[in-house]
């Protein structure tokens, strides 16, 4: 058995050291924010302050590997979830209606997501946390405390220090402190080389807004999940307890439209759209929410083949972080809560050897995603600015990308096209992946060669600028 500290009780950090205690160890969780777990999920939604997570408040929809993982691995925190008011989401339903053939696949679960309001899915994975585990509220974490190497010049972390001067030490530390985990000074302090870093703004901006309905009944979908206009997008998502969400998303460059702020603008908007606009049938339970200068962030923890520390590892938005536009942040941060517990549960033993197989791992199974997420981000807001400026659309650069064109072509007219798509935009198989099966590539430029792009219904350019006048 191991002294696990984990610093940070999001999702990812709660879901880590659940499954570790699970196999025995001895798992401390540290928590910036002070705030006890509500009594429920309706008062973690009104009243529960988590200043630690910005994003607290905006939507969060679970894909489907999350589901899987929680049946495989954390069956309680699912059945929480569900407890708490989230709920089972299938993707097929989103299927467009120009697909003909509806006959049902062999593996269609594999579908099926989880999605809720986000106090409500913390919620959930805090009570369960919590009946077994120490979740220190209010134990802010300020430094890491050093022990002697275990490999020639490569510091060994063997604790925390508190911002109340608390020394805590562990076998392992894991940082699961979210996107703005400090981890990289941190290290510097001990005498670490600093890890591999990339950033960008991935210039979109948010507006979002709530709704319940008093029946208790969801809108059902006449489109996509989220659907791409010329220069904004609108993502709509089912809640728990019969409520949902609507997000018009935009490039943070177009100022004229940083009027959908104001509801009046933002509902006009909406309501333009004639398959969205029944989404505003309910009752507001927010304002509308703005969230801009969100960056994509990716770290690296092995530099030249050599890790910078030892005993330390990093996992979730603080190992990597991309702006939410594909939903996929807690869902690649399971995935790579889930590796990052195999490769302790090997290497627990041998600090040196555990910290290449995380990196070994995080690069085979959870860099890639972050890679496709940011490609996608580029490629859009590549094309709303395209709008802004009255430019023609970029073209695709290279074939990969000329394929993942088609492929948006091909998906609403195709049954099976819809589930490669599908299987993308769920973190099931990487487009690398998927291509490589016989006979898609030609499936995929077949169906697209003969058919038109759909061009969703609502306002022109032209049009929405006129309405925000
Ligand atoms: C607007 C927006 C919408 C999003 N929508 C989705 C979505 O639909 N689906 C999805 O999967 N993802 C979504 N995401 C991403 C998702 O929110 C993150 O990927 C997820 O929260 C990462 O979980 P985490 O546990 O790694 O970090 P966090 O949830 O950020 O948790 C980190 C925790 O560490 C604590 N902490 C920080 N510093 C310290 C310290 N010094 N000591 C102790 N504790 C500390 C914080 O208080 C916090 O509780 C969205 C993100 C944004 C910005």
């Amino acid at each position: 058995m191991s002294r696990i500290l984990v610093l940070g009780g999001g999702v990812v950090g709660l879901s880590v050291a659940m499954m570790l205690a699970r196999q025995g160890h001895s798992v401390t969780v540290f928590e910036h924010d002070r705030k006890p777990l509500p009594r429920s999920p309706e008062e973690a939604w009104r009243a529960w302050e988590r200043r630690g997570v910005t994003q607290f408040r905006q939507p969060h929809y679970l894909h489907p590997p999350v589901r899987q993982l929680l049946e495989s691995h954390l069956p309680d925190v699912k059945e929480a979830l569900l407890r708490a008011g989230c709920v089972t989401f299938d993707r097929l339903v989103t299927m467009p209606p120009f697909v003909t053939d509806r006959t049902p696949r062999e593996g269609d679960e594999r579908f099926v997501a989880i999605t809720g309001r986000r106090p409500a899915v913390e919620y959930a994975f805090a009570s369960v946390a919590e009946r077994s585990i120490p979740v220190r509220r209010g134990a802010s974490v300020a430094g890491l405390l050093k022990g002697p190497s275990v490999a020639r010049g490569i510091p060994h972390v063997t604790g925390v220090r508190t911002l109340h001067g608390e020394e805590v030490s562990g076998d392992l530390i894991v940082d699961a402190m979210g996107r703005h985990s400090k981890l990289p000074n941190w290290l510097e302090a001990v005498g670490a080389r600093s890890p591999i870093e990339e950033a960008e703004i991935s210039g979109f901006m948010y507006y979002t807004r709530y709704f319940r309905s008093t029946a208790g009944v969801v809108p059902a979908y006449r489109t996509a999940l989220t659907t791409v206009f010329h220069s904004f997008s609108l993502l709509t998502l089912p809640g728990d307890a019969g409520t949902w969400s609507v997000t018009v998303f935009i490039s943070s460059d177009d100022h004229a439209l940083w009027k959908l702020r104001d509801p009046k603008f933002w509902t006009a908007l909406v309501g333009a759209c004639p398959l969205h606009a029944h989404w505003l049938d309910g009752e507001p339970i927010t304002d509308v929410l703005p969230m801009g200068g969100i960056l994509d962030r990716y770290r690296r923890f092995v530099v030249d083949g050599v890790p910078v520390a030892t005993g330390i590892v990093s996992v979730g938005d603080s190992w990597a972080c991309t702006n939410p536009a594909l939903g996929r942040g807690i869902t690649m941060g399971l995935m790579h809560a889930l590796g990052t517990v195999e490769v302790l549960q090997q290497n627990l033993d041998n600090p040196f050897a555990l910290a290449l197989a995380q990196d070994s791992m995080t690069e085979t199974r959870v860099t890639p995603w972050y890679r496709n997420t940011v490609d996608i981000d580029r490629t859009r807001i590549a094309r709303f600015n395209a709008s802004i400026d009255g430019r023609p659309e970029p073209q695709p650069a290279d074939l990969p990308a000329r394929i993942a064109d088609a492929l948006l072509v091909g998906m609403m007219y195709d049954a099976d096209l819809f589930r490669v798509s599908a299987e993308i935009s769920s973190l099931l198989a990487l487009p690398q992946e998927i291509m490589v099966r016989p006979g898609v590539v030609n499936r995929i430029m077949e169906v697209a060669g003969t058919r038109e792009a759909v061009i969703p219904p609502g306002p022109s350019r032209e049009e929405l600028l006129h309405m925000l006048v």
